[in-house]
């Protein structure tokens, strides 16, 4: 018999009415001749009045502690949904994460998956139960309770959805779908039919509030089809399935986060290995760093900059400090930026338009946005630009790639692709643990050349003007960077094919001279290597590792750029083999 999963988010069972309400939707899909697996969340805001409530304790709770008493919303939710089940007449059965077998680490607060045994579900469900499931929730080896981060409970969804090979994954929320961007800021925002797992992801952890991404993790790779619907209807909301809704379209959404913080760490001495050891302190703790840039400055000392969400920051300077304790000269200064935001447009299409980057870059330019800072990826390009305007700036790109439109091609059926039984069966054997890090490929690419403007006036429309220039030039451009300079310059580096270095080098000479900037400095052969899969940046120490075998090779690296499926870094191009390699060696497991 086929298993669907229903997720229900806090405000969908935040009262006795909205748990009937729920408690209706499952008994349909079981009369309908479905096993149902219920997974809900804390009723309401109960999670964060626990976590006030903790706070009124103490400054610090321990984590143990933390997990333990944040476990308890979710128990109380499992109770009174089954309590409902039943008074309809229906059989039900309430479980805990550790009831289930929901095994994760032991990182209290941030706990991934390692394995989900599904007898019990199994047997309760073949008794004719509606199995009610606590989300959010699993228990160590220690038998210690565990939580698996805020929003954990769509991860409990489609991680049971995937090992039980549901049908499909509901997830029951607030809002009907996921839109091409905040519909709050965005009034014009349009709701989607369809969005891939790969553009969810980005979409997912560049603020578009909707889903854990972790849970989309799960999704992709298990090919479990997600649909993401209102709890107050029963109207179609957005699939997240493997394909797209549009072919043509290069842009799929929008997105904002809206306290982001750049650290620039200054000074770091330009030998291997002593960045990595400011990405491996703040990888340990669990930190994700977006946009990452490093630059060789001057007098041969780096300089770093990444950014990381605002409620981090606190933690990531300690880390810092530490680093500093451990040795003096790790690095020089450190400076921070907490009134920032970053807007990023996601999707598909980019990968095979050009211009995407130069039609952003202008539609800012032309509203008087500064970008503080840019990093671009295969399927999304983000900038930094100052809190006040961001709102401003998500509506401007918003309407310049029209996404408010309903693309002409978009798919007019679900073009789910079929897995068995047995792929799926190998997927759980694949992996060691069900949340661990998949690389689905390592790929050299010797056909690049870098071009770097060392300092660019930090002024509002210089990166479109630049762009523009090349783009008409009719040069592609691959990977771009841009950072914080000294004072009131930025650092602008792009990468383009190695045929058209020439072109993209005089244009931008002819810029540098029309700007009165210093010259462009080129180097006419790099490499890029790149590292595509699921988990590149929930698992926070791929860059650090990457960084550090990289460092011990003695191998510079020229560029980063980082995403939720996808890691590039640019060497010298002589080093591209030797790089490709070492890189396939430290990851071989999660290669295969
Ligand atoms: N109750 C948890 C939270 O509020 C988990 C969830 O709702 O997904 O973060
Ligand atoms: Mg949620």
């Amino acid at each position: 018999m086929s298993v669907i999963v229903q997720k229900f988010g806090g405000t969908s069972v935040a009262d006795s009415k909205k748990i009937l309400a729920a408690a209706r939707k499952a008994i349909r899909a079981y009369n309908e001749g479905h096993q149902v697996v219920m997974v809900v969340s804390a009723m309401g805001k109960n999670t964060d009045k626990l976590i006030a409530l903790a706070k009124e304790i103490t400054k610090d709770p321990p984590s143990r502690e933390m997990d333990m008493l944040l476990s308890t919303g979710e128990q109380v939710s499992v109770a009174l949904m089954a309590m409902a089940i039943q008074q309809f007449g229906y059989k039900a059965v309430s479980m805990t994460g550790a009831q289930i077998g929901i095994k994760t680490d032991d990182a209290h607060t941030k706990a991934r998956i390692k394995s989900i045994s599904t007898d019990r579900m199994r047997a309760a469900l073949d008794d004719g139960n509606i199995v009610i499931a606590a989300g959010f929730q699993g228990v160590d080896d220690d038998f210690n309770i565990t939580t698996l981060g805020r929003g954990g409970s769509d991860t409990t969804a489609v991680a049971l959805a995937a090992v039980l090979n549901a049908e499909s994954c509901e997830i029951y929320t607030d809002v009907d779908g996921v839109y091409t961007t905040d519909p709050r800021i965005v009034p014009e925002a349009r709701r989607v039919k369809q969005i891939s797992y790969d553009e969810m992801l980005e979409m997912a952890s560049l603020g578009a509030g909707v889903m854990h991404s972790r849970s989309i993790e799960f999704a992709k790779n298990f090919n479990v089809p997600v649909h993401v619907r209102a709890s107050y209807s029963d109207e179609p909301g957005t699939m997240i399935v493997s394909a797209p809704e549009s072919e043509s379209r290069a842009v799929c959404g929008a997105a904002i986060v809206k306290d982001e913080v750049r650290l620039t760490v200054r000074g770091v001495p330009d030998r291997p290995g002593s960045a990595q050891m400011i990405f491996q302190a703040i990888a340990a703790r669990r930190i994700v760093m977006d946009m990452i840039v490093q630059n060789i400055g001057t007098e041969g000392k780096a300089e770093i900059s990444f950014t990381i969400p605002k409620i981090e920051l606190s933690a990531t300077l300690k880390a810092l400090e530490e680093v500093k304790r451990g040795s003096n000269e790790a690095y020089e200064t450190l400076s921070y930026d907490d009134h920032l935001s970053k807007i990023s447009i996601v999707g598909h299409g980019m990968v095979h338009q050009v211009g995407v980057a130069e039609k952003m870059f202008l539609a800012l330019g032309e509203k008087n946005i500064n970008i503080q800072m840019i990093s671009t990826s295969t399927i999304k390009i983000s900038v930094l630009v100052d809190q006040d305007v961001a709102q401003e700036a998500l509506r401007t790109i918003h309407a310049a790639f029209e996404l408010e439109k309903v693309p002409e091609d978009m798919a007019q059926e679900l073009r789910l692709a079929e897995t068995t039984d047995e792929q799926k069966i190998h997927m759980i054997h694949r992996l060691q643990q069900l949340e661990e890090l998949l690389i689905d490929k390592v790929e050299l690419d010797e056909n690049q050349a870098r071009i770097t403007l060392p300092e660019v006036p930090n002024t509002p429309g210089m990166s479109a003007k630049i762009f523009r220039r090349i783009m008409e030039e009719n040069v592609v451009v691959d990977m771009i960077v841009q950072s914080q300079g000294e004072g009131l310059q930025t650092k602008l580096s792009f990468t383009v094919p190695c045929e058209s270095v020439e072109k993209a080098y005089h244009v931008a000479s002819c810029v540098a001279r029309e700007f009165q900037i210093p010259e462009p400095k080129m180097s006419p052969a790099v490499a890029k290597i790149s590292l595509s899969g699921t988990g590149m940046r929930s698992h926070t120490t791929v860059a650090s590792r990457m960084l550090k075998r990289l460092a011990e090779a003695q191998i510079n690296i020229e560029m980063i750029n980082t995403s939720e499926v996808c890691f590039s870094v640019v060497v010298a191009a002589e080093k591209g083999k030797e790089a490709m390699a070492i890189l396939q060696e430290e990851f071989k497991h999660s290669l295969e």
